[in-house]
């Protein structure tokens, strides 16, 4: 394994590349943060355009994690790491894994990989062969995908509390954008809530799979962003709250799973300027890393679903400090991380 030290030039404790040749491995791992712990976050394997777009990627993911995981009270920092080739590859997948495990045993614990976008659990037991720091395991934690949901479910509540003083989403209609393992879930509690529901994927199945149990209405995907309706659920891709999207929005709050819901820190602006509620992506969808922690803290599962139901709390402090400081949502959550960050509490 060739390791190169990058010298980023930004915020982040360290930035490394990784290539082995023998497995055909081409990796970066990114530690933005270990001030509260070890840098905990997935590793994403994306057949990237380029290793500069992987780069930037993998930093912004990296300094996300800081900030979910300080905000959600965990005691770990930030980091993530990614793979650059073809996630749907079968050929080879075990010495690829392998690879990224020698990779993250270098770090000798400062950072701790798990899964992500384009892995799986089996991928994690290859990587555990070669470092104990992984997460993600089987038949340990299970899918964190209904976890994140309902903490996304929370934050939608304490939206509505914050926004129309109830926390009751009965008859409140929420557009859907992706059906996938989290949409899915959410769609459930939703439809439990009494919510009308419209959704939309660009897999046909999993649009059929929810229209079908939650009585949901379906739509194009690039028709979503237009639907009237009250609260828009963004649970498929980052970047999608944009120039082009936001004046399209008819909806009074934003609240979803996907990662990097922003393009921009501006769009937030945008989104206030509208007056619509965002919740912070963060700051909503921690359920899964909250769930992770049975593993990785040997948490028992009664801790982790209350910490998951206090998501709704979280949410409604920050929706009250950027109404009482006149800032947005995102930059309330910021500030109330980067407090966490402080050395007087770490
Ligand atoms: P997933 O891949 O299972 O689901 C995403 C869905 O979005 C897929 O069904 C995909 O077909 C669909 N999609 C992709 N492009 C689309 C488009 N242009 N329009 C409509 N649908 C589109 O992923 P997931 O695990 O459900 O995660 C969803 C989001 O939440 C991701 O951004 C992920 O990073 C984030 N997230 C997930 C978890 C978790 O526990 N799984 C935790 C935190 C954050």
């Amino acid at each position: 394994m060739e390791i190169i030290n990058h010298n980023s030039g930004t915020e982040h404790e360290r930035v490394l590349f990784g290539r082995d040749e023998a497995s055909g491995y081409r990796g970066i791992i990114a530690i933005h943060s270990t001030r509260l712990g070890p840098a905990l976050g997935g590793v994403r394997f994306w057949n990237y355009a380029s290793e500069a777009d992987a780069l930037t990627d993998v930093l912004r993911l990296a300094r996300g994690m800081t900030y979910k995981n300080a905000l959600a009270g965990l005691p770990f920092g930030g980091g993530k790491s990614i793979i650059i080739g073809d996630n749907r590859t079968t050929t080879g997948r075990a010495e690829l894994f392998r690879a990224h495990g020698r990779f993250v045993e270098t770090l000798g614990g400062s950072y701790l990989t798990a899964e992500d976008v384009g892995t799986s659990t089996e991928d994690m037991e290859f990587v555990l062969r070669e470092t104990a720091h992984v997460a993600g395991l089987e038949n340990r934690s299970g899918d964190p995908s209904p976890v994140t949901a309902r903490g996304v479910f929370r934050a939608m509540q304490a939206a509505a509390r914050h926004r129309w003083g109830t926390d009751e989403l009965a008859g409140r209609r929420v557009a859907l954008q992706g059906c996938g393992h989290v949409g899915y879930y959410l769609a459930k509690e939703l439809r439990e809530a009494g919510a009308k529901l419209v959704v939309t994927d660009v897999d046909g199945a999993r649009v059929e799979r929810v229209a079908g149990e939650c009585g949901a209405e379906r739509i194009a995907p690039g028709e979503i962003y237009a639907v009237e309706a009250d609260i828009f659920a963004p649970c498929a891709l980052g970047g999608i709250l944009n120039d082009e999207t936001i004046p399209q929005l008819r909806v009074e709050i934003v609240a979803g799973a996907a990662n990097n819901q922003l393009l921009d820190a501006r769009h937030g602006e945008s989104l206030h300027a509208r007056g619509i509620l965002y919740a912070p992506d963060y700051a909503a969808n921690a359920g899964g890393v909250i769930n992770g922690c049975i593993e990785l803290l040997g948490w028992k599962q009664s801790h982790s679903r209350a910490k998951v139901e206090a998501i709704y709390d979280t949410l409604l402090e920050i929706f009250q400090r950027a109404e009482l400081e006149g800032i947005t949502t995102y930059r309330a959550a910021d500030n109330l991380a980067e407090a966490r960050l402080q050395p007087a509490h770490a």
